[in-house]
């Protein structure tokens, strides 16, 4: 996207990009001008950490979304709104005495009603005063967990394609990625490919289960090579599991942590934003063995301080639903991927169906753009349909493949297909 003021085009959303350009170009001259007083000098070095960082793309796109005024399907967040029994139990909560920080790590009846669910669900006893830490999001959980076990020098392992805060997070715990393909179109892993890295002396591996970008939902065999290889060099196991409820029927979720004897080396990223609709609120939680449990406390602490009291507070009766309401949520979900799907179908689109997570990762190359990211801007304006540039998810040169979510309502994603119908005739 370029920074300049974007002559001619059309703001669909009631002045938000104007203001967007206005913030850009203010900050860009007042670090760029000689004159200016608040000019930065150019002996003032900012931390060389960033230096291989980008904008992120995923929300790069939502604003492309809205200069467009397209249907956003990139960054992935629902369009309709969490149970209602939640937000009642919010606006509760705000009339109580919930308004200053809780405990640090979680307040007392989030993290029993947390563990009393994740217990039912992993088939393990966590116990809420030694096995969790709430987090503001799964964002700062993944930050957490890397930053309780990385040193300066340590590399880690992330497959490729990956969710794109994994390599930055990684960076920001002084360590360095070693990425590892999963291939297409199965997105599976070359085990001697694996080995090969775990050779290198990982401080860890991070596992995205079910996967954004991909889909792929990681079956107890392979999940227990892994488990083999990371105990072999005493590596963690860092397991992102925010789409733990969102997998498609013949496949089920398998929890890292529950496997025989990986416990002790795992640390499971955890997240209700997806699970309740509420990506806004920012409740995570890190939940691993105690020792674990005790450090990153600490990083937790000096990071954030704590998430959000009121909403721990109110988040307290979601976690308390019935299993019924996580059987709808997989319903939904595979009524919603379904119902998306069959419109990539109808347009002749090629594409991998997801097992699980709410995305679906799209073959361009019939298309004629130069690159996915060409592809995704055309597509912005010319059709009226927002998606992520693929690229953005992987290590190698791949841009032949662009994502979109599908966390929609059915009026919406039909919104969307039938204007993905015109790429049949294009293609
Ligand atoms: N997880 C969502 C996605 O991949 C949202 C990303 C974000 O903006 N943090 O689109």
């Amino acid at each position: 996207m370029s920074l300049g003021p974007g002559k001619g085009r059309q703001a669909s959303n009631g002045g938000l990009e104007q203001w967007v350009d206005h913030c850009i170009l203010h900050s860009v001259s007042s670090f760029q001008s000689p004159v200016s007083g608040y000019a930065v000098r150019p002996m003032l070095r900012t931390a060389d950490r960033l230096k291989g960082f980008t904008e992120s793309v995923i929300r790069e796109m939502t604003r492309v979304a809205h200069q467009y005024g397209a249907i956003n399907l990139s960054q992935g967040f629902p369009d309709f709104d969490p149970p209602p029994e939640l937000v009642a139990a919010a606006a509760e909560a705000l009339h109580g005495n919930f308004h200053q920080y809780s405990i640090t790590w979680g307040s007392a009846e989030f993290r029993r009603a947390l563990a009393e669910k994740q217990s039912r669900l992993m088939g393990l006893d966590i116990d809420p005063d030694a096995h969790l830490v709430a987090t503001c999001g799964g964002t700062e959980a993944m930050l957490v967990a890397l930053m309780t076990v990385c040193n300066p020098g340590d590399s880690v392992i992330i497959f490729s394609p990956f969710y794109e805060n994994y390599g930055a997070d990684t960076i920001l715990a002084g360590a360095h990625p070693i990425y590892v393909p999963l291939r297409v179109p199965r997105f599976d892993f070359d085990r001697d490919e694996l080995r090969r890295a775990f050779s290198k002396r990982p401080k860890a591996i991070v596992l995205c289960n079910p996967s954004n970008p991909t889909g792929k939902v990681f079956t107890p065999e392979e999940l227990t090579f892994i488990g083999n290889l990371a105990t072999e060099t005493d590596a963690f196991i860092i397991t992102d599991e925010v789409y733990e409820h969102i997998v498609y029927a013949p496949h089920r979720h398998t929890y890292a942590a529950a496997l025989p004897g990986l416990f002790e080396r795992t640390l499971t990223v955890g997240s209700l934003s997806k699970t309740y609709a509420i990506t806004g609120w920012r409740l995570g939680f890190v939940l691993a063995a105690p020792e674990l449990i005790s450090q990153a406390r600490k990083v937790h602490d000096f990071l954030t301080v704590g998430a959000p009291h009121p909403l721990q507070q109110a988040a307290v009766t979601a976690l308390r639903f019935p299993q019924e309401y996580y059987q709808k949520l997989t319903h939904d979900y595979t009524r919603r991927r379904e119902l998306f799907t069959s419109y990539l179908r109808k347009a002749g689109l090629r594409f991998v169906d997801p097992q699980g997570a709410y995305y679906v990762l799209v073959n361009i190359e019939d298309f004629g753009h130069a690159n996915d990211t060409a592809f995704c801007h055309w597509l912005a304006r010319e059709i009226g349909v927002a998606a992520v540039p693929g690229s953005s998810f992987f290590a190698e040169p791949v841009t032949n493949l662009i994502r979109f979510h599908f966390a929609k309502r059915d009026k919406t994603l039909c919104a969307a297909g039938e204007r993905l119908m015109r790429l049949r005739k294009r293609g």
